[in-house]
């Protein structure tokens, strides 16, 4: 009757929260997920289950418990993906502390993909939705980027030995990469035809990802940031779109504390580390704000999504926590976090 829909706030950050289940170890829970007003509520319990004035609510438009990997896709990030292949740029991003669920939820359980595997996580779904998509006929290309920014340096994983790698704001237009006047140096798109392709890139990144072989290469991987990105030249109504999706595993979100003065490497991966965390929070907030200036440029992961969030993009922020009470502090920092960008 002529009444439409407000459109939707183009800054807008879409939050989620995933509650990682119980593997039977926890001494006591503390995380509550209950129906709240709008959406979800999260109920994070401080000190013993009887304690009822220690409870804090948090209200989220997702909140997931006990959903498996489908659900969580299709419940917040179908219609983010399909965005995409319409000529928007899109990101999703995955907060939290270390073993809070980051890289289950982006990648999956597993090291090697295949369509439709039903246990993988965010990024082979999207890849097989952005080719399903696209479909068969039409004139696109689809091209794979992954990379892992640590230390504020940025390395490419499908090409490790390429060196000096940056990322710079230009204003030229020859410099035009899909998505905005940006220049990724150094890094190499790789071209796929199909989503197998793109998972066999997905599969060679993963590899080269320091593992959980040990604690040195655990450490590094919670230390790090990875970007998965599907760069997209799609002809819609005759016009050439470029779009692109970046999928973002970040580094734990606990802060370091430094470490040996004497060896000088905790603290400088510390300071690094501490301050991308800083940084993310501050250009979530000044979107969310809508102030003119947002400081992208002051790390590296955020100057690498600069494209890709805030102004005309869409936006998904998964946070991860713990169900435990040994975790409290965490998922408090956590909650609070998610709930400020939402
Ligand atoms: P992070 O990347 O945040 O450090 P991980 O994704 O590696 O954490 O998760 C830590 C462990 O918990 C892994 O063994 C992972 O398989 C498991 N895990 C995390 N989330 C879930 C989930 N929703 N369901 C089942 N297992 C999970
Ligand atoms: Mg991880």
């Amino acid at each position: 009757d002529g009444v439409s829909m407000a459109p939707r706030e183009p800054t807008e950050v879409e939050v989620a929260v995933r509650v990682k289940p119980a593997d039977g170890n926890e001494r006591d829970c503390s995380v509550t997920v209950a129906p709240g007003d709008q959406g979800c509520s999260l109920l994070v319990r401080a000190g013993s289950r009887t304690d009822a004035g220690t409870v804090h609510k948090y209200c989220f438009p997702h909140v997931f418990e006990s959903e498996g990997q489908e659900d969580v896709y299709e419940a917040c990030a179908r219609t983010l993906v399909s965005s995409v292949s319409k000529g928007y740029n899109a990101s999703i991003l995955a907060y939290g502390h270390t073993g809070s669920g980051k890289t289950y939820t982006m990648i999956g359980p597993d090291k090697t993909f295949t369509p439709y595997n039903s246990g993988q996580g965010i990024i082979p779904r999207a890849v097989c939705q952005v080719f399903a998509d696209l479909g068969e006929s039409g004139n696109w290309s689809v091209s794979v980027t992954f990379v892992e920014i640590h230390n504020e340096t940025i390395a490419d994983l499908l090409h490790p030995d390429q060196k000096d790698i940056s990322v710079m704001d230009t204003s030229c237009k020859s410099n035009y990469v899909a998505g905005g006047y940006m220049t990724f140096r150094n890094i190499e798109l790789e071209s796929a035809s199909s989503a197998e392709e793109a998972l066999g890139y997905l599969e060679k990144g993963v590899s080269q990802l320091h593992g959980s072989e040990n604690a040195t290469a655990n450490l590094h991987s919670a230390r790090s940031h990875t970007i998965f990105t599907l760069w997209i030249e799609n002809e819609i109504d005759g016009k050439t779109c470029h779009s692109k999706l970046n999928m973002v595993d970040l580094a734990g979100s606990e802060r370091l504390w430094k470490m040996n003065p004497k060896t000088g490497a905790l603290l400088k991966e510390a300071a690094f580390l501490n301050r991308s965390v800083g940084v993310l929070s501050m250009v979530a907030k000044e979107l969310k704000r809508k102030m003119p200036y947002v400081p992208f440029g002051d790390c590296k992961v955020t100057h690498y999504l600069k494209d890709a969030i805030g102004g005309n993009c869409r936006t998904l922020l998964i946070a991860c926590v713990f169900r435990d009470e040994s975790h409290l502090r965490d998922t408090q920092s956590t909650c609070r976090f998610a709930e400020d960008l939402g």
